[in-house]
């Protein structure tokens, strides 16, 4: 079925059309899969909804019964068990195994056998008094952290790593006490700021490295007491500075941030934050060899259509959040650690070979349909075959999945080859990764057939209205950690934020304000979360030219033709950048 032409096919789901490259095609014969039938973005969402990251609810393990944090709600239909009794032996996986039924859809036998087989609450490992986090490893003291790991004393944070005393960051590597940061790297000292590394005691910074004392700079390099982009000495640096730290006692913070965009939105930008890359088109990439449509991406080679790839992945198509040695990866999310050959998988995370349609899987190898199994090889819905039975079995059973598809409510079919349906997702679309990026209202979700859960009522009072919360910091004591705090975000735009309509402050919170002398939040940590994520460029492509005059360099970048920045080639922006 090699191809040596582009061919242009039409999405079973949005119905637009997209094209399969010659080398795509390359890729699906050497793995042995049939070319998509789901364009790359309706490919990336149907694999999102099978992550919930960051959206935790208080349940009882169904083993030992106690009271725990999970990612599955008490009346979901899976049997959650926590991290002691799940790595325990007091269950047995060869109880929970299925006969495949030739009868019967994979799909539909699949998910009867999700609802049967223990599932972890949740991915916390090796963590000190951080409970409150997922996708997390190594963190000590640490409050709402997210794909994150090796941090201290951290709170609300999204991919944040190796750092200490930081609250509300996203993207954030190796830094100290910053606050309302995201994209950063070996950051001292800073907020509100973005993309920029190697900076300190600085406030509102965009593209800059190796500054400090700076205030609202962007695509600044090794300066010091800059206030938007201008030299000022030390003296009327700090006189400046105090006035604006007056402000926001004031109350003043939002025109402090409505200022500085309107400074920002007048510069101009690199078309992708693109470092040592080869032949690669994409967004935040670094030390990468042909890798294409690929976001967040490190130490990669030959991968395409990838969001979160990192340290030594090779050889991967479709993929979300895999690396640490992964390699001919395909349509799966969270694989990472020495795993190869994993196809239509998700968490199945360490020491994996050839796994497919697997869930929850490690230290295991040839397992087709498997969930929750470690250690196991030649398994099928979790049943042992042996390695002859095994692979005769897996070639029927693909054969079926063409013959007897699963069909969703919306008519798509699942045979071999595509992903877990979306609406097979054991979350509720809104507590899912898809909905930060594919934004759908309840009844969008539920006319497309998928999940959604609505916020329980609480039976808390509101104790402190919005516009009642101090302005300065020094009139805030420790009463305010009894309160409940009415968050800002209007009614009617409190869905698509997953709002919690009200928060609470925390102690090492309240003592990081204090500290940092910084005021307290309006909004609760759902809404922040996604205020900063609206600060990153959509993991969209399109094709333009540089803003430069006379220069008519062509890339690919993230910016949207309508946008207002001025957009300059790689070449240009290092050219004025100063
Ligand atoms: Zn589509
Ligand atoms: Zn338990
Ligand atoms: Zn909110
Ligand atoms: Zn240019």
């Amino acid at each position: 079925m090699s191809k040596n032409h582009s061919e242009v096919k039409k999405c079973q789901s949005c119905q637009k059309e997209f094209t399969v490259e010659p080398e795509d095609f390359e890729f699906y014969e050497n793995i042995k899969v049939p070319a998509p039938t789901f364009c790359p973005e309706c490919r990336l969402q149907r694999r999102l909804s099978w992550r919930n990251e960051i959206t935790l609810h208080h349940r009882k393990c169904d083993l030992c019964g106690e009271t725990m944090i999970s990612i599955y709600h008490q009346d979901s239909p899976y049997k959650v068990y926590c991290h002691k009794c799940w790595y325990s032996d007091k269950w047995d996986i060869s109880k929970y195994a299925l006969d495949y039924d030739f009868t019967k859809s994979f799909f539909q036998q699949f998910v009867e056998l999700h609802q049967k087989v223990p599932q972890l609450n949740l991915m916390n490992w090796n963590s000190v008094n951080s409970e409150y986090t997922n996708l997390a490893a190594e963190n000590k003291n640490c409050y709402l952290l997210f794909e994150s790991s090796h941090n201290e004393n951290c709170s609300y944070g999204y991919w944040l790593q190796e750092s200490r005393d930081c609250l509300d960051c996203s993207f954030v590597n190796k830094s100290e006490q910053c606050y309302e940061t995201i994209i950063a790297r070996s950051c001292y000292n800073i907020s509100y700021s973005n993309e920029s590394n190697n900076c300190m005691n600085s406030m509102f910074l965009r593209n800059c490295n190796d500054c400090s004392d700076c205030y609202g700079c962007v695509n600044l390099r090794h300066k010091k007491y800059h206030i938007f982009n201008k030299q000022y000495s030390r003296e009327e640096y700090e006189k400046i500075l105090k006035e604006k730290k007056e402000e926001i006692k004031k109350g003043n913070l939002a025109k402090l941030k409505k200022e500085f965009e309107d400074f920002a939105v007048k510069q101009f930008y690199k078309y992708a934050s693109i470092h040592n890359a080869v032949n690669s088109s994409g967004n935040y990439l670094s030390n990468v060899k042909d890798c294409h449509f690929c976001f967040h991406t490190s130490s990669a080679e030959n991968c395409k259509y990838g969001y979160h790839i990192l340290r030594d992945s090779k050889d991967n198509m479709d993929v979300s959040t895999i690396g640490y040695g992964s390699e001919r990866i395909y349509e799966s999310t969270n694989v990472a650690i020495n795993v190869f050959g994993v196809k239509f998988g998700v968490l199945n995370i360490g020491s994996n070979r050839d796994l497919e349609y697997s869930f929850l899987c490690s230290s295991s190898s040839n397992l087709f349909g498997c969930i929750s199994a470690q250690k196991k090889e030649y398994c099928i819905l979790n049943k042992q075959y042996s390695k002859e039975e095994y692979f005769k079995m897996v070639e029927k059973i693909k054969k079926q999945m063409n013959k007897m598809p699963y069909i969703d409510k919306q008519g798509r079919e699942y045979k071999y080859g595509e992903f877990f349906p979306l609406e097979l997702s054991p979350f509720p679309y809104n507590e899912t990764i898809a909905q930060q990026h594919f934004l759908l209202t309840k009844k969008g979700a539920e006319s497309e057939g998928y999940s959604w859960k609505d916020r329980e009522k609480r039976n808390y009072e509101i104790t402190l209205k919005n516009k009642d919360i101090p302005d300065d910091i020094k009139d805030v004591d420790n009463s305010i950690l009894k309160e409940v705090i009415e968050c800002a975000t209007p009614k009617n735009e409190r869905e698509s934020t997953n709002c919690t309509e009200a928060f609470k402050i925390v102690p090492q919170e309240l003592e990081f304000y204090k500290k940092m002398n910084l005021p307290l939040p309006r909004y609760c940590p759902n809404c922040r979360h996604h205020q900063r994520l609206k600060h990153r460029n959509p993991l969209k492509l399109y094709k333009r030219t540089c803003m430069k005059e006379g220069c008519n360099t062509e890339f690919e970048t993230t910016y949207a033709p309508d946008r207002p920045e001025i957009v300059y080639c790689e070449k240009c922006y290092q050219e004025e950048v100063v």
